[in-house]
């Protein structure tokens, strides 16, 4: 089977990882259960994801009728079909029972995550949260916050490379001090140039870059960072209860585009350990190489929403883990009319007053 689904110990209902409480819980007993529970009972938790890559399921029907990407599984809570709409999902849930579902295939061998950071939030401080942030937006239509809008509220799991990495090297600058003076009927100007060696080695750890194609990706870089101190072994039991993505990238793919932001934030390093006193800092030269470095596949934990509000989509995304949010919303134009009206009386108000003064 390519699919998993954690059971309750005690009445075999499927679990789910709860967020607020930091376990594994059964809405039908309303068990709870910790990882290493879960563990004495189950077993090895991700024995399955050292068996070889399994070829995907053959999509059935009119192939016309799907994407190319869509595949489908079979739900071990219920026997029904699920299907995975995009080639990257990992975890779903059954449109018939519910029933969280991880699709182990696509977390095995190569594609087995190093780690993840559980969800910190439930989606009730998620949903808190959004309407905090709508309160702040003034020009936000009214009905725009209904509760339709936050069933679309989703917790996903996005696929992530954190790389360590050593560099060792150096740059070369120049700076100049300038000093003036008058004495008489002379202005004098005194340049003084330095030349500036900057070596060192810079160690950097936990360096995040998106390991997935997706749309949403420039959002993620907004809720971004997260605190390595909570990364965890991967075991897919995490995912019960979300959305997971998994990467669809290579390494080789990325080193250049991660070269060159490490290189300019090594620049920055070397430069800032130069004293503020000088007028002007210029950077000569930058020699820089790697002496070692780390790829690690983590699963980082996003609350989610797409939406469409006439005829436009707009997206909301906050930090599963430290609750850092970010969002792209509607803009009431007739609100947002009448405050640029009373803004207009108001500057006009001043005006007359500023007149009022001159005479
Ligand atoms: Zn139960
Ligand atoms: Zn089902």
């Amino acid at each position: 089977m390519e699919t998993v689904a954690y059971k309750c110990k005690n009445c075999v209902a499927p679990l789910q990882y709860n967020a607020a409480k930091q376990k594994f819980t059964c809405e039908f007993c309303q068990g709870e259960f910790t990882e290493a529970e879960l563990r004495e009972y189950w077993g090895e938790l991700d024995e399955r994801l050292d068996e070889p890559i399994q070829p995907e399921p053959e999509v059935s029907g009119d192939p016309n009728d799907f994407d190319s990407s869509t595949a489908i599984y079979t739900c071990e809570n219920c026997g029904a079909e699920i299907i995975a709409e995009k080639s990257t999902t990992a975890a779903t849930f059954c449109v018939y029972c519910q029933s969280p579902v991880v699709i182990s295939n696509r977390l095995a061998g190569k594609y087995k995550p190093d780690m993840v950071i559980p969800f910190k939030f439930s989606k009730e401080e998620a949903e808190e949260r959004f309407f905090a942030f709508c309160k702040k937006k003034k020009f936000l239509p009214k009905k725009f916050i209904s509760h339709a809008q936050l069933d679309m509220m989703k917790g996903v799991y996005f696929p992530y490379w954190m790389i360590d990495s050593l560099k060792d090297g150096g740059i070369r600058a120049t700076a100049k001090k300038v000093r003036k003076w008058t004495q008489g009927d002379y202005e004098y100007t005194e340049t003084k140039t330095y030349k500036i060696k900057r070596e060192g080695k810079i160690d950097f750890t936990g360096f995040p870059c998106s390991a997935i194609k997706n749309e949403d990706k420039d959002a993620m870089k907004y809720v971004n960072p997260y605190d390595d101190n909570d990364f965890r072994d991967f075991t897919m039991a995490y995912l019960s209860g979300f959305i997971a993505e998994k990467r669809d990238t290579e390494r080789n793919e990325l080193q250049s585009q991660v070269d060159n932001d490490l290189k300019k934030y090594a620049k920055k390093i070397y430069r800032d350990t130069i004293s503020r006193d000088y007028d002007s800092v210029t950077v000569d030269s930058m020699d820089l190489h790697t002496v070692d470095e780390k790829w690690r596949y983590a699963l980082l934990p996003v609350w989610l929403m797409n939406f469409t509000y006439n005829n436009k989509t707009y997206m909301y995304a906050m930090n599963g883990q430290t609750g850092k949010n970010y969002g792209e919303l509607p803009c009431d134009k007739k609100k947002l009319a009448v405050f640029g009206i009373i803004l207009f009386i108001l500057l006009a108000g001043l005006g007359i007053l500023g007149g009022y003064y001159l005479i």
